[in-house]
């Protein structure tokens, strides 16, 4: 049995293996200076079940090499045609639901840097190198800009990039989507990414 706990959905219910929590001893916490006890340490380890819900297909889509957005069709919406990236599940202007669309080529020709931020430090459980490289990610005809990370080269505004995708191994999360420069060979992506 794996150490962590496991789910699926069977009949649109969870469905959980394993162990979602471990009892780790607590420990006492004490003044190094004169040895009195000042309070305990209690270490927690859970498994959290985070549901995707109307985004699955966004994170999955990310493992198989494409990019998904998401566009309103609703013929009486004023934002009728406007494309969302990231991925909105419903249009904020008239609130039916969005359709799905694959922007994977839109990507490929167009994604610009809009802006960037270069982060030497970072926030607990973060598993990027650092320097990260955030960007800001616009492209022709969406109305919206994405948040990335640059695996590779120096971010300047309006410097051309292309979305490479973790097919090997994929997390099924954000992390499986960066971007590097137009241009770069394919042999110099990261473990694990193609485009
Ligand atoms: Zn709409």
């Amino acid at each position: 049995m794996s150490m962590f706990g496991q789910v699926y959905v069977k009949d649109n219910q969870y469905k959980i293996k394993g162990d979602f929590h471990h009892l780790t001893p607590n420990q006492p916490i004490r003044d190094a200076d004169g040895w009195k006890l000042l309070g305990v340490t209690n270490p927690r380890d859970m498994t959290y079940i985070h549901s995707y819900g109307g985004e699955a297909v966004f994170f999955e889509s990310l493992s198989q090499g494409k990019l998904m957005a998401t566009r309103c069709d609703n013929p009486k919406c004023e934002a009728q045609g406007t494309i969302y990236q990231p991925f909105r599940i419903h249009c904020m202007d008239c609130l039916r639901k969005c359709t799905v669309i694959d922007m994977t080529d839109l990507a490929q020709k167009t994604a610009k840097i809009h802006t960037f931020m270069v982060c030497e430090r970072s926030g607990a459980f973060s598993i990027l190198d650092k320097p990260i490289k955030f960007i800001n990610v616009e492209f022709d005809g969406v109305a919206t800009i994405l948040m990335g990370y640059l695996s590779l080269g120096d971010p300047k505004i309006g410097m051309s990039v292309v979305p490479i995708f973790k097919r090997t191994s994929p997390t099924y999360t954000i992390l499986d989507l960066s971007w590097v420069p137009s241009g770069t060979p394919e042999k110099r992506l990261p473990e694990g990414f193609s485009y």
